[in-house]
């Protein structure tokens, strides 16, 4: 009962630490149009406390002690990807990595900041999910920057040598005659990109060991966000890459 209770302040408090920190964020904020973003946010936040978290408060509440997703999902940073939403699950059901264009680094043991790949061990090691799911999408600023080598990204960023993880797929596609439009070559890269990142998934030890052991599936898949459709990236087949032998190696 007391631990109950305690849970209880704890969340109120996290709340108002949270409407602090976004209010005094706004303070900060200029213009009236970022300003109504940023109420609406916070008259967001008092729905989901009145509306959602009190519909499913137990479920929520036993959730705040443990997380096992079955789920990793590697999705795009993109706005208008939400996972959460696109698959309809409920908070705990799938452990979502977002980066720049849904990319999966290979494996290495150099470099001190790997965000993505430390998310994996994560969800692998210690939540040991059962499937990661690379998930794709069209219209990505990324790849397209990737694609156009866009001269406003400074190729002394972040943004710029992220991307180089997906130099591969822009390759291959660059190599394709089929493909006789910039959009096409975007649109083949953005799906060829999921393959790569599949393939840069069995590079960790981790991962391959599980897969080997048929404890771990891995999936990839595009979504269209000007049809609404999902493609299963074995559909897609637009990779010279075997990736369904690769994720399925052991069912055969
Ligand atoms: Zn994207």
């Amino acid at each position: 009962m007391w631990s109950e209770r305690a849970s209880i302040l704890k969340q109120w408090e996290r709340f108002f630490q949270f409407r602090t920190a976004i209010i005094s964020w706004g303070v900060k904020v200029r213009s009236t149009q970022e300003r109504s973003m940023i109420e609406k946010l916070i008259k967001g936040y008092g729905r989901f406390r009145s509306g959602y978290f009190q519909r499913n408060r137990t479920r929520l509440e036993e959730l705040a002690l443990e997380q096992s997703p079955e789920v990793a999902m590697v999705s795009c940073c993109d706005s208008r990807v939400d996972p959460g939403i696109l698959f309809d699950v409920e908070p705990g059901e799938i452990f979502v990595i977002r980066n720049v264009a849904n990319l999966v680094p290979p494996f290495e043991t150099k470099g001190d900041y790997h965000g993505t790949s430390a998310a994996l061990e994560f969800a692998v090691t210690r939540l040991k999910v059962k499937q990661i799911v690379v998930l794709g999408h069209a219209n990505c600023g990324g790849i397209r920057a990737l694609m156009d080598s866009d001269a406003s990204i400074s190729s002394e960023g972040f943004i710029d040598s992220w991307m180089q993880i997906a130099a591969p797929a822009k390759k291959e596609v660059l190599a394709r005659s089929d493909l006789d439009t910039p959009e096409l070559r975007i649109d083949a890269c953005e799906k060829t990109a999921v393959s790569y990142s599949l393939r840069n998934l069995m590079t960790h030890p981790w991962i391959h060991s599980r897969v080997e052991a048929g404890s771990l599936d891995l999936v990839g898949c595009y979504y269209d966000l000007r049809s609404a459709t999902l493609v299963d990236v074995d559909e897609i087949n637009t990779s010279t890459l075997l990736v369904s032998k690769v994720s399925n190696h052991h069912h055969s």
